[in-house]
């Protein structure tokens, strides 16, 4: 291992020659507190910035093990350091100046929620730590300017990772309240299995967020307030005894006018599958990590996906047991969005009527008398929705303001006034007892075999000159194909695509051989992640330091969107 003097020394050396000669600075070098790893050199300064790496020992990094000894706090841990690193470099952000990206320093930037991330990872066995991040390389021009790397290696860097990532250096009260939150958040978890519950939603929460484009809580918001009739207590090993609205199991409907807090109410339970940082408003807002936000999808692929259950007798006989298309309706989107939920392993479905195609929610009964339903090829999920429960387990949680249908199969019907919610099944379910128009009895509930085996294309497979492109929350690109998943509306982070198109590449080049099934590869790259970290997905030397973990669920959505893949 080469020293820093050793590095400055190179640097110096290369001053003012052509900018490839900083690719000569590849390598490993002792700092005093740590080691320095430039891991990949960007080709000119305007490229995509260099990739370095930060080592830290144990013993340097001194974090007590109560602060790592799970995975969620581990992953509580690691986000929170990232959060203060980034804090540190931005003031020294292109502070050596250049052209091009000369003098850029980033590291992931962490929003809302708590996600396990290539940035930071510290190893539970030695506390040891890596911080991944990037410089723009400094250039007048494409001439290298060696004293400007100098300031930002010798100068900026150390004293950011001092401050930001060495234990003896924290608020440890700030360390231990990160531990505590995430201890108390673990505890809901395990709480909704052990007593039936899907959701919980503490007292005082703030649910709305400050805008449509920042997912900072609303000031000034009308605090969440449980109906007596559903508060729980939970007893938080931290916080203490704190009281909220437990939704049990089984079908939940959510009603009430336009504007009064719904579509707000189901956001926050979508993502409340993920931890969120103190000062949130959803720390204690804590779902059931399998649930699937399920909506109409139009245009998107599908392929040979059994949606029999919802989409029967379609004109021209065609088969509906393996439906494929490239170009799916509203209704077929989202019958396979369920069937495909259900693959995922899902436990509970979160709807809006805002984003459902309405057919597949309900079909009244003057529609019914007039149209027989032998004619009709949809079976609405409201006649499903009873049998995915009682048959299958899987609960649901419904948002419907304007069509009262789902009173007759619902267990608790929830009228949200003011954003607040207010228990009114007994009379909303008198009121529907007396005004007839139960649900109709469909054909028999199949849950289909999950077998399907998917096999990439070429284009997908052409490995030696790989083309990667994250495209925002919108969308990922492998060489020429797209797979959109902006409707995957709880994705919450660009760095969980990036994660996916590496997870796609690797399955698509080591798992998906026609005989494994997507679930067998799905659980196989989870199995790897869990072992062997994010940096297990990447094939080349060095790791992109911007990946986030996606949840199986997206996992499995992502590969059912891929253009790319069939599926047999
Ligand atoms: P709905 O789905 O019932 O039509 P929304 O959930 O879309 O209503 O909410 C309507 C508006 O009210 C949104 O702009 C939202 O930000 C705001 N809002 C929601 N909940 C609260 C709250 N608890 N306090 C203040 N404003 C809220
Ligand atoms: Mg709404």
């Amino acid at each position: 291992m080469k020293s820093a003097q050793e590095l400055r020394a190179l640097l110096q050396s290369i001053d003012h020659k052509s900018y490839p000669a900083y690719k000569s600075t590849q390598g490993c070098y002792r700092f005093p507190d740590y080691l320095l790893s430039i891991d990949h050199v960007q080709g000119d300064p305007f490229a995509s910035p260099s990739r370095v790496s930060i080592h830290i020992d144990g013993k340097t990094a001194g974090f007590p093990a109560e602060l790592f000894n799970s995975r969620p706090k581990q992953t509580a841990l690691q986000d929170h350091l990232t959060r203060l690193f980034y804090t540190e470099i931005e003031k020294y952000n292109f502070k050596a100046k250049g052209s091009g990206k000369s003098g850029l320093l980033s590291v992931s930037r962490c929003g809302q929620e708590i996600l396990e991330r290539s940035a930071c990872s510290l190893n539970p066995a030695d506390g040891s730590l890596v911080l991944r991040m990037q410089i723009g390389f400094p250039a007048g021009g494409r001439t290298i300017h060696a004293g400007e790397l100098i300031r930002i290696l010798y100068d900026f860097l150390p004293g950011c990772v001092t401050s930001s990532l060495m234990y003896r250096n924290l608020d440890k009260r700030k360390c231990q309240a990160v531990r505590a939150l995430c201890e108390d958040q673990e505890y809901i978890r395990a709480q909704l299995k052990e007593q039936g519950l899907i959701a919980f939603i503490a007292n005082g929460a703030v649910l709305p967020r400050l805008s449509g484009v920042s997912e900072r809580p609303m000031r000034q918001a009308v605090p969440f307030q449980s109906p007596p009739s559903m508060e729980f207590t939970m007893e938080l090993p931290n916080h203490g005894p704190l009281k909220g609205m437990g939704i049990r199991k089984g079908i939940t409907l959510v009603v009430g006018g336009g504007f009064h807090g719904k579509s707000t109410l189901l956001k926050a339970l979508e993502r409340g599958v993920y931890n969120h940082i103190s000062g949130d408003g959803r720390e204690y807002v804590i779902t059931d990590a399998s649930a699937v936000k399920l909506r109409a999808e139009d245009s998107r692929s599908i392929s040979n996906v059994d949606i029999s259950l919802f989409i029967n007798h379609l004109p021209g006989g065609r088969n509906t047991r393996g439906f494929s298309t490239e170009d799916a309706s509203g209704s077929t989107s989202q019958a396979a969005n369920v069937i495909e939920g259900l693959e995922s392993g899902t436990s509970l479905f979160l709807i809006d009527e805002d984003t459902s195609a309405t057919n597949f929610m309900i079909r009244d009964e003057l529609m019914q008398s007039v149209v027989a339903d032998r004619e009709e090829p949809i079976t609405p999920f409201i006649s499903r929705v009873r049998s995915l429960y009682d048959e299958a387990g899987i609960s649901s949680v419904i948002v419907a303001g304007s069509s009262g249908s789902y009173f007759h199969t619902a267990d608790v019907i929830i009228q949200m006034k003011e954003y607040l919610p207010f228990d009114i099944t007994a009379k909303a379910r008198e009121k529907a007892a007396s005004f007839g128009g139960a649900v109709r009895a469909a054909e028999a509930f199949r849950i289909p075999a999950f077998n399907r085996r998917p096999k990439p294309t070429s284009s997908l497979q052409n490995f030696d000159r790989l083309k990667m492109k994250v495209l925002g929350k919108e969308a990922i690109q492998i060489n020429r194909s797209t797979t959109d998943l902006r409707y995957l509306e709880q994705l919450v982070d660009s760095e969980q695509l990036a994660a996916l198109s590496y997870l796609l590449v690797y399955a698509s080049k080591h798992l998906m051989d026609g005989r494994r099934t997507l679930t067998d590869i799905v659980l196989e790259l989870e199995r790897r992640m869990d072992s062997q970290g994010l940096a297990s997905l990447s094939d080349s030397s060095y790791l992109a330091s911007d990946l986030c973990r996606p949840r199986r669920q997206e996992i499995f959505a992502c590969f059912d969107r891929c253009r790319e893949l069939q599926f047999n």
